[in-house]
């Protein structure tokens, strides 16, 4: 069958193959323990579900403005202004279908067949696709275990061309949990200044912070970076939203404008009462967010404490999002093969690096119960010293 070529060349989500695989497995009866899926394992908190209920009942069910309803564009501004300190009105938000629907907007919006697109590795497994189906180059720069899996000023200063239009920073990151420290967002801020090129900031994970570790906005560094980033954003890491599908770009007008233009012929708005479950999430108490943490917080010490006492496993602790990224090289398997092994010998997902750009690492998510967790480290444990 014919299919359109910018298909052709896009890789199909390694996440997703080995969740579909291990839930097969668990439809068999067999005993899975999964650390390969990227959502909080939490209910979204009542009266963010209450709120959306209630707009269902009061009949928020008809189309909606494309860039989504004005009191949320006016809740994500105030909290872009009193949380990151970035100056944004509500015209300048667009609601999207989750995070990746917004990163995915924009390269459409800003990249052409040509343009260069810097990506720190290890990335989020979508960020390099993405930029292939707009047609433009993915510049994968590769960060090191020792680096704290981060790029530096050097690094991007070099990686940039006349032809790169864009850089894509994640703190915290998924895969790797790592946070850069204020000065070191500054450091790549000065790099920024110093070129025509746009930062998008994916700042999903921003409230998911362990040990003290603090998020700064890039664009927060100064007025100059601030006209050159974009921020992409969302519900569902820090809400457990992560099937409502709600997320958000903030950018200047004529970016907004544009990206309006593209969702109103493809998704036009966000669905109607779900948003109104962000709005309760913004607006509301922020105490939900403080309790996941907290679990968060715990179960992320139980598996440190795991992934340290492995024998060939380097691990920096990470200090956000959920996830681990041990470095499996000293052991001699590809990440892949490791992880296809551990789930056929000991029923224990995980997420092999070469999704991310790393083959010699795998990705573990902690958004699981502790119970699971000490099993599952237990079973990972006994995997790796069976390899030894
Ligand atoms: N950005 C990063 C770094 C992510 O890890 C994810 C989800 O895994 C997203 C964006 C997209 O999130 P969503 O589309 O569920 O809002």
């Amino acid at each position: 069958m014919k299919l359109a070529a910018r298909i052709g060349d896009v890789t199909p989500s390694l996440t997703l193959a080995i969740d579909t695989k291990a839930k097969a497995m668990k439809r068999e009866g067999i005993d899975v323990l999964s650390f390969s899926v990227g959502e909080p394992d939490f209910d979204t908190p009542a009266h963010i579900r209450a709120a959306a209920e209630a707009a269902l009942k009061q009949g928020k069910t008809r189309y909606g403005a494309v860039a989504g309803e004005p009191r949320l564009r006016e809740a994500i501004a105030h909290k872009l202004q009193q949380d990151n300190a970035l100056p944004y009105q509500p015209e300048n938000i667009v609601v999207t279908n989750g995070g990746k629907h917004s990163l995915f907007n924009l390269l459409m919006t800003l990249i052409e067949p040509g343009d260069e697109v810097i990506i720190p590795a290890p990335y989020w497994v979508s960020y390099p696709e993405m930029v292939k189906l707009a047609g433009g180059t993915p510049v994968i720069v590769s960060t090191t275990v020792e680096g704290g899996f981060k790029i530096s000023p050097e690094q991007l200063q070099q990686a940039i061309t006349p032809r790169t239009r864009m850089f894509i920073l994640n703190s915290p990151s998924n895969p790797t949990g790592m946070v850069y420290a204020p000065a070191e967002v500054r450091a790549l801020a000065a790099i920024v200044a110093q070129h025509d090129i746009w930062v998008v900031s994916d700042e999903i994970y921003e409230k998911i912070l362990y040990d003290g570790a603090e998020h700064l906005s890039i664009g927060a560094v100064s007025p100059e970076l601030f006209e050159k980033t974009i921020v992409s954003s969302g519900f569902a890491k820090t809400y457990a939203m992560t099937g409502w599908r709600i997320g958000f770009l903030a950018a200047p007008l004529p970016i907004v404008k544009a990206v309006s233009t593209l969702q109103g012929h493809s998704t036009s708005n966000v669905c109607t009462f779900a948003q109104y479950g962000a709005i309760a999430a913004y607006e509301g108490s922020q105490d939900c967010v403080t309790e996941m943490v907290n679990a968060f917080a715990e179960r992320r010490k139980v598996v440190l404490d795991y992934v340290n006492a492995i024998p060939g496993f380097a691990c920096p602790p990470p200090n956000g999002a959920f996830y681990v990224f041990p470095n499996i090289g000293k052991l001699g398997v590809k990440s892949l093969d490791f992880c296809d092994a551990l789930l056929e010998k000991k029923q224990v997902a995980a997420v092999p690096g070469i999704a991310f750009g790393a083959d010699d690492c795998i990705r573990l998510s902690y958004a699981a119960s502790l119970d699971a967790i000490h099993e599952g480290m237990q079973r990972l444990t006994d995997f790796v010293n069976s390899l030894l």
